[in-house]
């Protein structure tokens, strides 16, 4: 194989090489039988046998209690910004979002198209730090409490579960699986498969058992949670290849040593490139302190004209997609699971040599 480049990119990301060399022999011969995976039935042994090992191997990574489901959905996160008022609410109630970034306002603004109303119980202006608990004001009987645990695009990640009365629903699309979380806080997390846990194509739903039977009777049958628990995600045929790959990364991470050991070099890494950012007289980071990400780090260049030089430059060292989100500009060093400390000290090192440069 050519030599790999380092991949910033925030998702789909950078996987395992281990992962994708099984993943490649997988997908054509399983496991000498002849054929792959990509050709299976969804309810062939052989394919059960791997969903179910994901299952349990997502259970394991980040323990599940057992009265929790875990379903794994097409459609993706944004998918889920529907679910997740047709399973919880009706349309006559209100929802209340904690909006700390780009990706809580548009599940918000997706939640309101199906109940009365989706209220913005705190939103941070600008992205930079998550509102303080003591500073939302909740509607009057919320059916459910929202947040986004890591802003993807604007790096802005909650530091603590926040205690509400109403259930709260995470989406943690872009923290999933980095650190260990206590579970039995949250009445739903969901999440996109296409950062820490896999290719795009599925998002994960972790919904506690009695938040089900609730479903709208017009929900769509693919975002019927109910349903979809009870038919062990296959009201339809589910994405079997994303759910294989999803299934090797889970594994890949517990020979990793699980998440404990994840967070501890996610924090590591991330610590060097913000520590190499705030002593830079060229590179700015705006998040709180205590909010920054340790999945996601924007920065922007403080002298005008500089961006396109030093993305330009950084890939011909290896470094891709460091551009930042084309709503917000300026760069972004996207550093999940997969992203090894090499590639941070690669990072770190060019950036460096970069400011040193006369322009
Ligand atoms: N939520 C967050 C936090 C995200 O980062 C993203 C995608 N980057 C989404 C939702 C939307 O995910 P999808 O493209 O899988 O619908």
């Amino acid at each position: 194989m050519t030599q790999r480049p380092y991949n910033f990119n925030a998702g789909p990301a950078m996987l395992p090489e281990s992962v994708l060399a099984e993943a490649k022999e997988g997908l054509v011969d399983y496991r000498g039988s002849g054929r792959g995976v990509l050709e299976m039935g969804h309810r062939e042994d052989d394919f059960l046998e791997i969903a179910h090992a994901a299952e349990a191997d997502l259970r394991d990574l980040i323990n599940i209690p057992d009265n929790y489901k875990v379903l794994f959905l097409h459609g993706g996160a944004r998918g889920q910004f529907a679910a997740v008022p047709m399973n919880l609410a009706t349309r006559n109630d209100t929802a209340d979002y904690v909006v700390n970034g780009s990706w809580g306002k548009a599940a918000a603004a997706e939640g309101k198209k199906f109940l009365a109303d989706a209220h913005i119980a705190a939103e941070s202006t600008p992205y930079t730090y998550v509102p303080d608990e003591s500073e939302w004001r909740h509607s009057a009987r919320p059916a459910y409490v929202h947040i986004t645990d890591n802003e993807t695009i604007d790096g802005v990640a909650f530091d603590h579960i926040p205690e509400t009365e109403a259930p709260l629903v995470a989406d943690k699309s872009s923290d999933i699986l980095s650190e260990p979380i206590e579970v039995s806080k949250y009445a739903v997390i969901y999440f996109g498969t296409q950062k820490n846990s896999g290719p795009a194509g599925m998002a994960g739903v972790i919904v506690r058992e009695d938040m089900l039977g609730a479903t709208r009777p017009d929900t769509p049958a693919i975002l019927d949670w109910t349903a979809e628990a009870e038919q062990g995600s296959m009201v339809n045929t589910p994405p079997t290849a994303t759910w294989y790959i999803a299934g090797l990364v889970f594994k890949w991470l517990k020979n990793q040593g699980g998440v404990e050991a994840m967070a501890e070099i996610n924090k590591h890494e991330a610590e060097k490139l913000y520590r190499a950012i705030d002593e830079s007289e060229l590179y700015m980071n705006p998040v709180r302190r205590e909010n920054r990400s340790h999945m996601n780090v924007p920065f922007t260049i403080t002298v005008p004209g500089l961006d396109k030089i030093f993305l330009l430059e950084a890939r011909t060292q290896g470094l891709i997609n460091l551009k930042g989100h084309r709503s917000v500009g300026g760069m972004r060093a996207s550093l999940y699971n997969a992203m090894p400390e090499s590639g941070v000290d690669a990072l770190v090192e060019f950036m460096k040599a970069f400011e040193e440069k006369p322009f």
